[in-house]
């Protein structure tokens, strides 16, 4: 797995967590090419950070909250940091910091 597909493995991974949880009486269909149950909102997300992750021109790529020229619309900004900030406390709490240690290295 290179460094793009193993980026969007995360943040897939991350938004799964969260519309699980969040959304739990929300409708979900199951899209194959995520491997993932989402609702019609987390599915727009995981497009839409899919499509700019394969789009970003940063070699190394920063941590999207550290990048200099930002490229995330307000709107999706503000729902993707909730998102990793969600599924990352939300994993940590489950004793799984081995998934984010291995991820984030
Ligand atoms: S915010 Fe910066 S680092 Fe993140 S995908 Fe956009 S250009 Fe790349
Ligand atoms: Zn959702």
């Amino acid at each position: 797995m290179n460094k793009t597909e193993k980026d969007i493995r995360i943040v897939l991974d991350f938004i799964k967590i969260y519309c699980a949880q969040k959304h739990k009486n929300v409708d979900k269909v199951f899209i194959e090419e995520y491997n993932a149950m989402l609702c019609p909102d987390c599915l727009d997300l995981a497009r839409y950070a899919v499509k700019r992750r394969m789009a970003c021109p940063k070699n190394p790529k920063p941590p999207c909250k550290k990048c200099d020229t930002p490229c995330y619309s307000p709107k999706f900004k503000g729902k993707i940091r909730e998102v990793m900030k969600f599924s990352g406390i939300y994993l940590i709490k489950r004793g799984r910091l081995d998934y984010l240690l291995h991820y984030f290295k």
